[in-house]
């Protein structure tokens, strides 16, 4: 059986290497941007991966997004909850606008795609449900309460919806990945990059397709026994 995957954030960094992952496993993919559609398009040219753009902190646009995808690829079997954004200040200065706005996308925007499609999933009596935390929703990180209260939340969340799913086929599962190589990371001062890579154990940031194979796997028809869970790529540099 063919199924149906919507990767959020799915055209650029991790997000893109999940989207080509879930194609190379047989399913029909969409990934979505938000304001990057010369990535995008470029993505859809290299990949025949269809795209669509919409901000998923709006629940409106959420809908719509997500009513056009199943219309036009399929109903949403695999939802991967990639998108997600940093706006980092210590917290003296760290404004409203700045919490508002991560909270808002890497919270509320998984909230969003979840109440489109979860009771879906359940209906069905199939689903994958995988949310991309962070290390530093884990650990904390200097400059990131937003970020982390994000990231968080969304292992609290990941519990309560594997609940809801579990007697009904769907699972859902978090990848919290470490620092990897992508524009999130090239914005890193190089000075920081440094610091934290000396805390690495394997010595190496880790690389978008290492994150994709886990999700992959998760996403994978054998996989429904695991759910709940939280899976960490990040070569060791925080251990629980
Ligand atoms: P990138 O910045 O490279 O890509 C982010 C993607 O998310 C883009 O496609 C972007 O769209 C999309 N996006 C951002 N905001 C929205 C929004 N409001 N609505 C819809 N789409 C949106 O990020 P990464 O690949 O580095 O990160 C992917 C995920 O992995 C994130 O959740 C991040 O927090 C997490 N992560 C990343 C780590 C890293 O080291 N890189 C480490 C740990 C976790 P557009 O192209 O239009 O901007």
């Amino acid at each position: 059986m063919t199924r149906t995957a919507l990767v959020t954030g799915g055209t650029r960094g991790i997000g893109a290497a999940i989207s080509i992952a879930l194609k190379e496993a047989g399913m029909k993919v969409a990934a979505t941007f938000n304001t990057d559609e010369p990535s995008a398009t470029r993505f859809q040219e290299e990949t025949g991966i269809a795209t669509f753009g919409w901000n998923v902190a709006d629940a409106a646009e959420c809908e719509r997004g997500i009513r056009k995808i199943a219309d036009e690829v399929g109903e949403i079997d695999v939802l991967v909850n990639n998108a997600g954004i940093t706006r980092d200040a210590s917290v003296a200065k760290m404004d409203r606008e700045m919490w508002d706005a991560v909270i808002d996308t890497n919270l509320g925007g998984v909230f969003n795609c979840v109440k489109a499609i979860f009771p879906g999933m359940r209906e069905r009596g199939w689903g994958r449900v995988v949310s991309i935390g962070s290390i530093n929703g884990q650990a904390g990180q200097f400059g990131q309460i937003n970020y982390a209260a994000a990231k968080a939340g969304l292992i609290g969340l990941t519990k309560s919806l594997a609940r809801e799913g579990a007697s009904r086929g769907v699972t859902a599962n978090l990848v919290a990945p470490g620092y990897t190589e992508t524009e999130m990371v090239e914005a890193v001062p190089e000075k920081i990059r440094e610091q934290i890579l000396a805390g690495v154990p394997t010595g190496r940031f880790s690389r978008p397709d290492e994150i994709a194979r886990v999700v992959s796997f998760l996403c994978a028809e054998e996989s429904g026994q695991i759910t709940g869970s939280t899976i960490t790529v990040n070569g060791g540099h925080y251990m629980h």
